[in-house]
Order: structure tokens, then sequence, then C-alpha cells
């Protein structure tokens, strides 16, 4: 029997559904059991490991999971302080939960930089990448830490700023708090143990990879097809985004126009097929692809 891949995901939070999903696309279904620890796969030798989002890293690195998802931003605060944890790779970034870690202070104080809060009380529930950042810029704050609601503890009187992550700003708006610097970018990670233990899981792990890998290469992957003047082909084909050589095909009774054919490797903006129109390129669709496999 082939031992089956344990992969740690959150539980309940921002990251759960968006692992979900993506296993989905990838064609792993699992039972509807949300309650459980263990959520074994149907048709993949995968159990999911259903844990707190914080405790992921452990969990991989003492061998209670063989991989797992999480964010950028957790895996690296642990790494400030905890030589050991850099023993976890990221083996595959997920393209989802993407936020920033952002140092922001109230509007209204007019700070604009690191060094604007020399001296000031800074919350976050990152202490360790905070600390960090502001010791490198040799710029001395307290650090209060918290566990949640860091946005309000500038209106409770118990910080001058904050450190937080940050999606699409709505948050430190609601605030009335403006972001000074970033300290980190970070998106949901595939991480395992870098002393990659060799396994049984490997292959497993290697075919789920492939599938998580062409299920964000389609996403923002598209068909283009259209119609195009002979005499126009080149400026056409030109303006195709991120294709490789598209195939020409001759259209029935015309000598005029061919039918282009080409898979786009980044997004298809409306801007695109008005400028692909304006070229003479007619009759054009943008199909979405499912699947992709090289
Ligand atoms: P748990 O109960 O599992 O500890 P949590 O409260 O720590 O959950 P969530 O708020 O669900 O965690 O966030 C999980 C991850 O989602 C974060 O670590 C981060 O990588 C990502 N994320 C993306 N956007 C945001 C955002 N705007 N605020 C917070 N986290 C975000
Ligand atoms: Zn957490």
């Amino acid at each position: 029997m082939t031992k089956r891949m344990r992969l740690a995901i959150q539980s309940k939070g921002r990251l759960s559904d968006g692992s979900l999903e993506l296993l989905g696309k990838a064609g792993v279904r699992f039972s509807n059991n949300r309650e459980s620890l263990w959520r074994p796969a149907a048709n993949f030798d995968l159990d999911l490991m259903m844990v707190r989002d914080d405790d992921i890293p452990s969990l991989v690195l003492g061998g209670a999971a063989d991989y797992g998802i999480v964010g950028e931003n957790v895996l690296a605060e642990l790494q400030v302080d905890e030589p050991r944890f850099n023993e976890l790779e990221i083996v595959l970034p997920l393209s989802f939960a993407s936020c920033r870690l952002d140092v922001a202070a109230p509007d209204a104080q007019g700070w604009t930089q690191l060094s604007d809060l020399d001296g000031k009380r800074i919350a976050t529930s990152y202490p360790a990448l905070t600390r960090s950042a502001f010791t490198d810029a040799g710029i001395q704050v307290d650090i209060i830490e918290m566990k949640g609601s860091v946005e309000v503890a500038p209106r409770l009187g118990i910080a001058d700023a904050i450190c937080d992550l940050v999606s699409s700003g709505a948050t430190l708006k609601a605030n009335n708090l403006k972001s000074i610097a970033t300290l980190l970018d970070s998106q949901a990670v595939m991480i395992r143990p870098q002393t990659g233990r060799e396994d049984e899981t490997d292959n497993t792990a290697e075919t789920l990879m492939h599938r998580l890998g062409g299920v964000m290469a389609s996403a923002q992957t598209k068909y283009i097809m259209l119609n195009a003047p002979t005499d126009r082909l080149d400026d056409i084909q030109a303006l195709l985004p991120g294709s490789d050589a598209p195939t020409i095909a001759r259209i029935a009774g015309r000598d005029d126009v061919v039918a282009v054919q080409a898979v786009c490797r980044e997004r298809v903006f409306w801007e695109t097929l008005e400028r692909l129109k304006n070229a003479g390129a007619r009759a054009i669709l943008v199909l979405p692809i499912e699947k992709m496999m090289a």
C-alpha cells in the first residue's frame, strides 16, 4: 500500500476556502466533514490535516504532516527568531491570499517614512518581523504585541502606529490609517522540510504539485481565436499578449483573411481586444482554458 501524503491546511479562516478550492480544481475530492481533524481525499493518496495556520510550520517541521499550506508571513515571522524554521522550504507559491505586511499610521499625523516613528509605539501581531525591520533601519520603537484587531490600537491610545497585514487597504482606510512602508509581500505557499525526507509520498506530492501548477497557469491563460486580414497579420500577431507562435489556418473560399488561434499566458483586457479590432481583426473570441499540461 502506498503511504498517503499528509497535507496540513488551515481549518477555518482566510486560507481554508482558497486551499480547498485549489485542491478541488486539481481534481482532488474530499468528504464534507469540515469539523474533523483529518479529511481523507476520496480519489487521491492524500489526507488533509485541518489545523490553525500558526501551527502548520511546526507540524510540518516535526513530521506530523509532510506538507503544509501557510501564508508566507506566518513562516517569515517564525524564521526571524527561530533558525530551525529555516529548514522549511517553499516548494510552490500558490497565488492566493495575497497581502502585504505594512507599517501604517494615523493619516492625521502626516508621518511618511519609518524614521518618523522613532521612539513611537507600534502595535502588531508580527513582533519579530516588525522588530527586525526597525532594528535594521536603526530606528528605536516599542513593540506592543496584539493577537488581533491591531488596527484599533492607535484609536485606543495604546500605540502610535501599527504593523499589520493589508490586502485591499479597506481596513486601514476605515480606521483613518495610511501605509508608510511594506515590510513583506505575502501569498499562500506550499511548504515542506528542506532536508527532503525522501519517502513514498514524493510521487503523490509531485503529481499534486504538477496539477496545482497547471491550475494556476490556466487561471490567467486564455485561448484567443480571431480572423485576420492576411496583409495585417504581423501587426495582429504582435498584439497577442504573452503568446507563443499562433496557429494560422486558411478559411475556405477566402484568400484575403486567415484564422488565427493562440494561447495567451497573460490577462487579456478589453483594451487588447480593441487594439486587435483596430488592427483589422474580426470575429474575436476569448475562451477560458480549463486544464493545461505541457
Ligand atoms: P487561525 O485561527 O487559523 O490562527 P488567523 O486569524 O491567524 O487564523 P486569518 O485571518 O484566517 O488567520 O489569515 C490567514 C492568512 O491569510 C494570513 O496569515 C495571511 O497570509 C492571509 N491574508 C490575506 N489577506 C489578509 C488580510 N487582509 N488580513 C489578514 N490576513 C490576510
Ligand atoms: Zn493564525
